[in-house]
């Protein structure tokens, strides 16, 4: 036994068109695409983005929606939403224990 090489993957895509038809094979694919972005839906399910505006989680200072920075201490939205969403999971997991 040997590993399947180039004429044998060739039958076995000649085996699965006709399986499925050539015409479904575009088909099929977008079906798989969509499980796909279905499933990293429901990865993301139950995870809500945090909002930057709002007392920033450092320095208190007040944020306004759509900043690209901390107007007090300088940090990122990102790292603001990051540690905004840090301090939500730490009290879900509070409340939970
Ligand atoms: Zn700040």
């Amino acid at each position: 036994m040997s590993l399947p090489g180039g004429p044998e993957l060739l039958i076995v895509l000649v085996v699965v068109m006709l399986l499925f038809g050539a015409k479904r094979l575009p088909q099929l694919a977008r079906s798989m695409g969509q499980a796909g972005k279905e499933f990293k839906t429901g990865l993301k399910e139950g995870h809500v983005d945090q909002p930057v505006e709002g007392p920033c989680p450092f320095c208190k200072i007040e944020v306004p929606a759509d900043s690209k920075f901390c107007p007090g201490c300088a940090r990122s939205a990102d790292d603001i939403v990051a540690e905004k969403e840090r301090l939500v999971a730490e009290q879900k997991s509070q409340k939970s224990a």
